[in-house]
């Protein structure tokens, strides 16, 4: 038999938290942010089930291309924009739009010369309100608009746009500091806005503005603390399985697995479940990390190796070799899971790897 670890990617819940961003977010359009692979679900499937969206992010122009390969004509824009000059005839051929952060990204669209009829080039211009990762200094902005407006192969319409640093913080006041900032900056900018990403459109209504650009819930995935992605209305989008392929009887006293770091406290059952480190499972996941056998918790045991994980059984005197085991899903937040790891759950979707079989479950939510 093949080896059982499998992430299921449920279409409808993809679908149905595109419809819940827009409710939470109704005057504004919807950047459905789809980097990473899509969070790890499968770049090409995520964009054909979010087509609805106002328009896709990507990290690179390889995604946008996987996208444009599907046939989708959303528009695109790569997040971290132009990498060098020869992107910007790529960017053209492929119809993708650029994020502008930096001098350099500037200076080379200054030198570049769009080929006669060619598609003005579309930017959003991105402001640093102080998370100071990306972005031009608020005071460059006015600038910037003005030597973009200057160039005959963009077009004009650039979209102001920042990022937040700790917006899954509902009151940390950064947030508020960094949506002044950004108003200061907005009210001398002609052109549509754009701050929120996941965690602002729950915290930061005033912020919705023009455009949210939002990853997160579209997994049906928080990142605010202890609340999960269904606690606002998402419905989780990636349920990672496996089977338990042995139950050992163990004594009191005796060690589990790499290090022996767990010891028996009684006599006991332990399981062990065909998925580790290898397939994407976080090793750092401590004992006392829930896991579900038959919709109970198996917490884990001992460290997790590359194929494999042990499973205190003491709760489950029912199980059998061949039953389900649950590492993720609408059952079990990956929130609550990624917190026992100390991560948050985008990391571990993101992770999955090439050994893991993908399925699609194409049923309507229940
Ligand atoms: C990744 C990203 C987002 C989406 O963030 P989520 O927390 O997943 O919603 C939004 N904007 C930018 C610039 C990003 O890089």
């Amino acid at each position: 038999m093949s080896r059982a670890t499998r992430a299921t990617i449920h279409l409808a819940a993809l679908r149905e938290n595109l419809k819940r961003v827009r409710e939470v977010a109704p005057r504004s359009k919807v950047m459905a942010v789809v980097k990473a692979d899509g969070y790890g679900h499968g770049l090409e499937r995520v964009a054909r089930e979010l087509s609805a969206a106002d328009a896709f992010g990507v990290a690179s122009i390889a995604d946008g291309q996987r996208i444009r390969a599907t046939g989708l004509s959303n528009r695109v824009v790569v997040l971290s924009g132009i990498d060098e000059p020869s992107d910007i005839a790529q960017m053209r051929r492929l119809d993708l739009e650029s994020v502008l952060h930096h001098e350099s990204q500037l200076a080379w669209l200054e030198e570049d010369s769009a080929p006669a009829g060619a598609k003005p080039l579309r930017t959003w211009l991105k402001v640093d309100t102080g998370m100071h990762r990306l972005g031009f200094a608020p005071d460059r902005v006015a600038g910037v608009q003005a030597r973009l407006r200057a160039l005959p192969g963009v077009d004009p319409r650039s979209v102001l746009m920042t990022h937040f640093a700790n917006s899954d913080v509902f009151d940390d006041p950064i947030s508020m500091l960094q949506i002044d900032r950004f108003e200061g900056v907005a009210r001398a900018f002609t052109g549509e806005r754009s701050l929120a990403n996941s965690a602002g459109v729950l915290g930061f209504p005033q912020a919705h503005a023009d455009w949210v650009r939002v990853g997160g819930l579209l997994y049906g995935i928080s990142v605010v603390a202890g609340r999960s992605g269904s606690a606002f209305g998402f419905h989780p989008a990636m349920t990672l399985g496996t089977r338990l392929i042995a139950i050992n009887r163990v004594a009191r006293g005796e060690r589990i697995g790499y290090g022996g770091t767990w010891q028996c406290p009684e006599d006991m059952d332990v399981g062990v479940a065909a998925i580790g480190y290898g397939d994407g499972y976080p090793r750092h996941a401590p004992p006392g990390t829930p896991v579900l056998l038959r919709g109970r918790e198996a917490p884990v045991v001992g460290r997790v190796s590359m194929d494999l994980v042990t499973l205190d059984l003491r709760a489950h005197p029912d199980a059998r070799v061949g039953d389900e085991v649950l590492l993720w899903g609408p059952a079990l937040p990956v929130e609550r899971v990624a917190e026992a790891a100390g991560t948050i759950g985008y990391e571990l979707v993101c992770g999955m790897t090439r050994r893991v079989d993908f399925v699609e479950d194409h049923a309507p939510l229940h």
